[in-house]
């Protein structure tokens, strides 16, 4: 492992300034980083602490919830707004690996989390985009069973592991960043992520030195009757093979509006906005949940051991629906 020092600067801005300088990175619960710094993957020299620098609570706002970027991914699936009116997002959080690890990964950790492609993670492997541009993608030929179906590219077909930003994006989340020199902005969090085209090591809209501050989720009928649905090769601690939240806006047993996103089968949280606009006005029942499902893997292109994975994405559309609507 590559040695580094660690600060902890007394403000944010100070924080901010130093992490803008080469090999320096930010550490918030150190469940991921640190994995990557002892294999190798990432070999900052300079770790800049951002604890006590963020918030770590939960505010409850008129118009919705302020996660702050430092809250412990146990703590927010266990408050009790976020349990009531987030469901998808408390049970996210809680579909997520372990409880020691929940109790010490935050969630601006969590949606930065790097992809769990093994040839990513091992740098005694061959060839990945991601970990060196340029030197190709072994997964393509190789073991890919656990990979990507939607938005990959050439490049890679990795995808992003984590289950929050998924509940995240059905429910039409955004994130407040701010950068050095105290510069803020809120983006979308559909807006936050990139494809990878030619570039997979490029992966989310961040500029050096900036930071998560707080994730904002609006407050919603949708939300309100919402779940995550996460499929995987065993019932704990797994990531997931595919995953899907949905949160529905009924009026008696009409679909006013429906939102949906997959994980575990794209590089970032896939929205489905053809299955969205085949639920929006029908009626809420097993009929109409078949139909739209079967929308959910269109344009998948699989990989040589992911094939599964098409109908899967179905499955797991169905049974989301299913959820909300017995909710
Ligand atoms: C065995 C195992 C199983 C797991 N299973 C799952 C799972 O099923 N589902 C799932 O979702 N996750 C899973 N995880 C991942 C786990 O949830 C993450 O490791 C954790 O959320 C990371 O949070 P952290 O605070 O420890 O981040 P850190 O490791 O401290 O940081 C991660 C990255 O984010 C950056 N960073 C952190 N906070 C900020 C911020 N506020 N602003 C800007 N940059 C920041 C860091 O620089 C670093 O690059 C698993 C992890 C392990 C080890
Ligand atoms: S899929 Fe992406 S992360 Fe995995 S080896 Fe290929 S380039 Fe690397």
């Amino acid at each position: 492992m590559q040695s580094f020092t660690i600060s902890r600067p007394g403000t944010l801005d100070a924080a901010t300034a130093a992490t803008a300088a080469p090999d320096t990175a930010f550490i918030a619960g150190g469940t991921d980083l640190l994995q990557l710094m002892k294999q190798e993957v990432a070999r900052p020299t300079r770790l800049v602490d951002l604890d006590g620098l963020l918030p770590d609570a939960v505010e409850v706002l008129p118009d919705g919830v302020r996660i702050g970027a430092l809250a412990l991914m146990a703590n927010v699936a266990a408050h009790p707004e976020v349990q009531r009116n987030y469901r998808a997002v408390s049970e996210a959080l809680l579909s997520a690996a372990s409880p020691q690890i929940r109790n010490m990964g935050t969630i601006g950790g969590n949606l930065l989390q790097r992809t769990r492609c093994n040839y990513f993670r091992d740098p005694g492997f061959a060839a990945c985009n991601k970990r060196e541009p340029g030197s190709g993608c072994a997964a393509i030929r190789g073991e890919n069973r656990l990979l990507g179906v939607l938005g990959t590219s050439r490049a890679c077909i990795a995808t992003h592991p984590s289950d929050l930003p998924v509940a995240l994006a059905a429910l039409d989340a955004s994130l407040e960043l701010r950068g050095p020199n105290g510069a803020r902005r809120t983006v979308a969090l559909a807006d936050f992520y990139r494809l990878p085209g030619d570039t997979p090591h490029i992966e989310t809209a961040l500029q050096p030195g900036e930071v998560i501050v707080a994730v904002l989720v609006p407050a919603s009928a949708g939300a309100r009757r919402s779940c995550y649905v996460k499929l995987r090769d065993r019932a704990s601690f797994e990531f997931a093979l595919v995953s899907c939240a949905a949160a529905v806006d009924l009026q008696r047993a009409t679909i006013r509006e429906a939102r949906l996103a997959l994980g575990g089968v794209a590089p970032k949280p896939w929205r489905l906005p053809q299955v969205e606009a085949a639920l929006q006005g029908r009626p809420a029942d097993a009929g109409t949940f078949a139909d739209a499902a079967m929308h959910a893997s269109e344009g998948a292109q699989p990989a040589s051991q992911n094939g599964f994975k098409v109908k899967l994405i179905q499955r797991a559309v169905l049974r989301a629906l299913e959820t909300t609507a017995a909710a």
